[in-house]
């Protein structure tokens, strides 16, 4: 029997150009619909809902928008809404390839067989990867939602054993995660390339708190930075030096 191909992921949004999604890059983003994470600070809250009853946009046309400003970009973002639901990723990942332009997969780690299928496949340049709170029951607060958390160390692994670019994004709840916690997830992360420190949606709990938790943990990664100030880096190849942005 000929196995039909997945449908692709439903495509709720096409910004065509970023500059923060690719930090460094410019670069389009396609968000998929669907996240099976309700994270109390969530920013994309109209993606988190599996089915959008305003349709979604058709692949043809976010894929002929991508070719016609392809000479502008460097890559595409894909995001969510958490894009390793959907079995149509890998797909929508190669015709984006087809195009000529790199991708990068944000994921927040809760499905590690899709996410290390996409990265063994070769054929996404960049992941990022968010985490929230050490992997206890604090996870689940902070996700708003059951969590597998052999699941998310699990992608952790995955990243930090595969070749390539990695990003690691550890938004800061302070209302759920303290100090100490920020702290052990960075340690958990040891031998990371990359981890950004982002504070909450209403700005807490300030860059000196961010700062703190960088001094404490950054040695144990190769670069942290706090999201929007890459120049301060406090990980292990920058550790107390401030680059000149
Ligand atoms: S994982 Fe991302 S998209 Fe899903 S609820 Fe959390 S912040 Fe929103």
């Amino acid at each position: 029997m000929v196995r039909r191909p997945p449908p692709p992921p439903p495509l709720r949004g096409l910004e065509s150009v970023s500059l923060t999604a690719w930090e460094g890059r410019v670069a389009a983003v396609l968000q998929l619909q669907g996240c099976n994470f309700k994270c109390p600070a969530c920013v994309v809250p109209h993606l988190v809902p599996q089915v959008f009853e305003g349709g979604t946009i058709p692949l043809e046309s976010a894929l002929d928008t991508l070719y016609r400003r392809r000479r502008w970009l460097d890559g595409v973002v894909i995001a969510g809404g958490e894009p390793t639901l959907h079995e149509g990723l890998r797909d929508l990942v190669r015709v984006v390839r087809e195009l000529g332009l790199r991708v990068r997969l944000h994921t927040n780690g809760s499905n590690p067989d899709a996410l290390r299928a996409v990265v063994e496949s070769g054929e996404v340049s960049s992941v990022a990867m968010t985490i929230r709170a050490p992997l206890d029951p604090t996870y689940a607060v902070a996700v708003g939602a059951r969590v597998r958390l052999a699941a998310v160390y699990e992608s952790v692994e995955i990243l930090l054993r595969a070749p390539g670019e990695h990003e690691f994004r550890v938004p800061w709840l302070p209302q759920v995660v303290e100090t100490e916690q920020m702290v052990s997830v960075i340690r958990m992360l040891a031998g990371a390339r990359r981890v950004v420190l982002e504070p909450a949606p209403d700005g807490s709990p300030g860059r000196r708190a961010l700062q703190q938790v960088g001094r404490t943990a950054g040695a144990y990664v190769d670069s942290c930075v706090l999201a929007g100030r890459p120049a301060q880096d406090f990980g292990a190849r920058g550790r107390s030096r401030s680059v000149p942005s």
